[in-house]
């Protein structure tokens, strides 16, 4: 605490913040607490906003980034221009690995009927 506020107004008793307080406070979202005066003449709080912390809008994002990025193909190790924040295969293996896929399930439904 700054030495301005820790003298009670009315008697210049010694303020003593509230532990507790300073922990409610914090819960809804303020910095202090409240402060009593040692003879119990005052009770106040002294609370402000908390500053918002502003995050950096340059933070690094890669992988939420449309931008085209290298990524490393998973099958064939090329690596590629993405624009998928989430590519895995590269575009000759992306077109191999869904016909392969869309043929394995044709012939699962046929086999099931
Ligand atoms: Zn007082
Ligand atoms: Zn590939």
């Amino acid at each position: 605490m700054s030495s301005t506020v820790d003298r009670c107004a009315k008697c210049g008793g010694e303020l003593v913040l509230d532990r507790g307080s300073v922990l409610d406070a914090e819960h809804f979202g303020y910095l202090g607490g409240r402060v009593h005066c040692v003879a119990g003449c005052t009770s106040v709080w002294l609370t402000k906003h908390k500053p918002i912390v502003e995050r950096p809008l340059d933070a690094p994002t890669a992988p939420m980034t449309r931008e085209p990025h290298e990524v490393r193909c998973r099958r064939c190790e090329n690596t590629f221009l993405a624009k998928a924040p989430n590519a895995m295969y590269c575009f000759p293996c992306g077109v191999t690995r869904d016909r392969a896929r869309a043929r394995e399930h044709s012939r699962r439904r046929y086999a099931v009927a």
